[in-house]
């Protein structure tokens, strides 16, 4: 199947053509024909599977059609900064060469700017929660024609306790519209999230429920924790990596890694919530330009994060939610392109390792690397009962719903 048989506009086709799409994927072939035809759509579709293009092509189709004067009509909600910026490159690179205004509303930057950007008009909006109340409320923005509501990554939403923020948005935009909602995991929270929002979806799935985007190959690797700094820095150098996108599970964690790295001679960077939008925006694009080869990250600032034929992810730490690991290694094979996913799995995380096994419902080969052999003679770090960390690693559990993960999933 080919753009054309989609029967999108020729001024879409044309852009396609020039961003070398050669044909749809799998989720803009099966998305794109509901949406055209109005239906609600509740999809189940990873970063890297083409999902953005699935909901923004309509949306523009739609708009190119109208070609009325700009107003309001479709809004995209997103759960963080990093994805809003992603969408809304998006859709500006999908709707270039027409007259079709987009504008973006996250928090964290002054809001004036953004108010002065929908004085000029806006069609398409990509937000974040928090600012588009701030918005609705201010008055700064009309919000009565919106035609088309999209949830992207819904189940981060969740994940971020946004619900409260959702019912507020909901109030003030018309009852009769369109609803799409896509998320990279179907459970049964978004599917009780979508009863409340959509009507009668076409549901899709376009791949098996929790699985990774293929074709990553995911390697673990037992390493004692306290080997892992130099194993990685060696890994890195060793295979001669470029570009190299690491996990850590805290922001403290985050800094300390890139300053170790820096100080093994690699051009590294960190990147989280505690650091300002604007030296975000910087560590990422000089990652994409090639001038910092190693960006560490957290998972919440990784959120979104899309660059084209990065290659490896690493797991310095696995994290805490299972769902998250999907989310990681999404980050690379994106659109095709193969990628390889690295794990480094200390003692004290094989329980971490069994959940994630468990929601992919595979098992992960664990491998030695020669020079970099366990010691099993050390004890594992046993995290102390009341520590922070065991604290902060229950409440989150709790939150999710994962304290019995392993038995509650296995016996879906
Ligand atoms: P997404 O899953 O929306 O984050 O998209 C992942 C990547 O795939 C982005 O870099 C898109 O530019 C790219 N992409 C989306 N659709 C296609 C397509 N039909 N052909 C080639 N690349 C695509």
């Amino acid at each position: 199947m080919g753009f054309d048989d989609l029967g999108l506009h020729p001024s879409i086709t044309d852009t396609l053509q020039t961003l070398k799409y050669s044909e749809p994927t799998e989720v803009q072939q099966q998305v794109i024909p509901h949406v055209l035809a109005g239906s609600d759509v509740l999809a189940g579709a990873q970063t890297g599977t083409g999902k953005t293009a699935a909901f923004v092509l309509p949306i523009v189709h739609r708009l190119l059609q109208q070609q009325e004067a700009a107003k309001l009509s479709a809004l995209i909600l997103v759960p963080t900064r990093e994805l809003a910026l992603q969408v809304y490159k998006s859709v500006q690179a999908y709707s270039k060469g027409t007259t079709i205004r987009s504008a973006i509303a996250y928090g964290g930057v002054s809001i004036g700017a953004q108010v002065d950007e929908f004085k000029k008009g806006v069609d398409i909006l990509v937000a974040t929660p928090g600012r588009l109340i701030d918005h609705l409320f201010k008055g700064t923005l009309d919000a009565s024609q919106i035609n088309t509501l999209v949830f992207d990554e819904a189940d981060r939403m969740l994940d971020m306790g946004f619900m409260d923020e959702i019912k507020m948005i909901l109030k003030r935009l018309p009852k009769h519209r369109q609803t799409l909602l896509f998320s990279a995991t179907l459970d049964d929270a978004i599917f009780k999230l979508s009863k409340t929002l959509l009507n009668s979806p076409q549901v899709i799935e376009v791949h098996e429920r929790n699985s990774v985007a293929t074709p990553v190959e995911q390697i673990v690797y037992n390493i004692d924790t306290d080997r892992k700094r130099e194993f990685i820095s060696y890994l890195i150098g060793s295979k001669n990596w470029q570009q190299v996108l690491v996990f850590t599970r805290t922001k403290q964690g985050a800094d300390a890694l890139a300053k170790e790295m820096k100080k093994d001679g690699l051009a590294a960077e960190s990147i989280h919530g505690d650091k300002s939008q604007g030296a975000r925006e910087r560590a990422l694009e000089e990652f994409k330009q090639g001038k910092v080869r190693v960006l560490v990250a957290t998972d919440v600032a990784a959120r979104g994060l899309d660059i084209r034929q990065l290659k490896y992810v690493v797991n310095y730490e696995l994290p805490y939610i299972a769902e998250d690991y999907i989310h990681r290694i999404g980050r690379t094979g994106r659109a095709g392109e193969d990628g390889l996913a690295i794990s480094l799995l200390g003692q004290e995380e094989a329980y971490l390792l069994e959940e994630i096994e468990a929601i992919l419902d595979t098992r992960l080969n664990q491998q030695w690397f020669p020079g970099f052999e366990p010691d099993f003679t050390k004890a594992p770090v046993v995290e102390k009962k009341n520590s922070k960390a065991a604290q902060k690693r229950r409440a989150k559990q709790r939150a999710f719903g994962q304290t019995t993960g392993n038995k509650r999933r296995r016996s879906k």
